[in-house]
């Protein structure tokens, strides 16, 4: 099959993949449509020691399933694969389970080819009324919607650093949810996709001086960002890291002493949640997306998903 394979630090397009083969519970997936995030830059600059095919953000069509219900529905799926066995997934925190798998980023395959494999029990069907090109956001939406399941947002005074793609879909996801959000970011471009919302897109010294938010979110995507936002955050409120890099990061931890600064880590979230945020219509997706290309020109859209300022980049098959 197409698809792009990421080995000894080379990303490659190949015509000859193996189509993967379902193991137990798990179903095939033809992809529709798959997006490149920023951790997929970062796989292949070395995050997470990866090698294989990446990708986890992908709208696709069910081939075969052991619920021949599923077969022919179209369906996103939930990334984190647990073993099921252990006493973490027992407990239901698959996705923080030990021996997990992950889509295109732990000991999976992932999205970015014609297929793909993942239990079915991780696959949610996405509703007629939505398009490919939305649905492909359910994941990271999903990942913005997160931050509502750990902390207070309901009237909470929120700043979002950082206008890529995860910061502009959390600044909308904490402003539906009730939060009053600022979000700063780089791109008077990207600050524009944000026009017509309640949210206060600013340019960084646009900032106003001295204000200390309630909950700030790092989604900078740099190593600078997660000390950046502990500075920003009131005493005893809480700074979200939502930043992955290949790269460690130091930060000075007695701002947090200091301030008794609660400070979280925040990854995936329930795609059950995310879909109902999508399905409110009022988050602007649509005009996030910069272009699209076929998966023959996969390293293309890498190379265009790498440029500064780029928006979500789409991959077709
Ligand atoms: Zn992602
Ligand atoms: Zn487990």
């Amino acid at each position: 099959m197409r698809g792009l394979l990421y080995s000894n630090g080379k990303l490659q397009y190949r015509s000859d993949l193996p189509k993967p083969v379902p193991q137990s519970g798990e179903s095939l997936i033809r992809v529709l449509k798959a997006g490149i995030c920023r951790t997929d830059l970062e796989i292949t600059r070395g995050y997470m020691d990866f090698s294989g095919v990446p990708g986890h953000e992908f709208v696709g069509v069910v081939e075969q399933s052991p619920n021949p219900a599923m077969v022919g529905s179209r369906v996103v799926g939930e990334i984190n694969c647990g073993c099921n066995a252990c006493a973490i997934c027992k407990g239901g925190l698959q996705t923080h389970c030990a021996d997990r798998t992950v889509l295109g980023i732990k000991g999976r395959d992932g999205a970015f080819a014609e297929y793909l494999a993942m239990p079915e029990a991780n696959l949610h069907g996405v509703p007629d009324g939505m398009a490919d090109e939305e649905a492909v956001f359910v994941e990271p939406v999903s990942a913005a919607y997160r931050i509502v399941e750990q902390v207070v947002v309901r009237g909470a005074s929120v700043l979002v650093l950082g206008d890529g793609k995860l910061g502009l879909l959390i600044a909308q996801t904490l402003d539906i949810m009730g939060a009053g959000v600022t979000l700063c970011g780089r791109h008077r471009n990207k600050l524009a996709i944000l026009d017509g919302t309640t949210i206060n897109a600013v340019l960084e010294g646009e900032l106003k001086k001295g204000k200390q938010y309630d909950v700030v979110v790092d989604a900078t995507g740099v190593p600078a960002g997660a000390a950046k936002g502990m500075a920003l955050t009131r005493p005893r409120g809480s700074l979200i890291l939502k930043t992955t890099t290949a790269e460690k990061r130091e930060i000075d931890l007695n701002l947090a002493v200091i301030n008794e600064i609660s400070v979280v880590g925040s990854r995936c979230g329930s795609f059950v949640h995310g879909m109902a945020i999508m399905e409110t219509g009022k988050l602007k997706v649509r005009n996030m997306i910069d272009s699209e290309f076929p998966i023959e020109e996969g390293l293309r859209a890498f190379e265009a998903a790498g440029k500064p300022g780029a928006m979500k980049i789409l991959l077709s098959f």
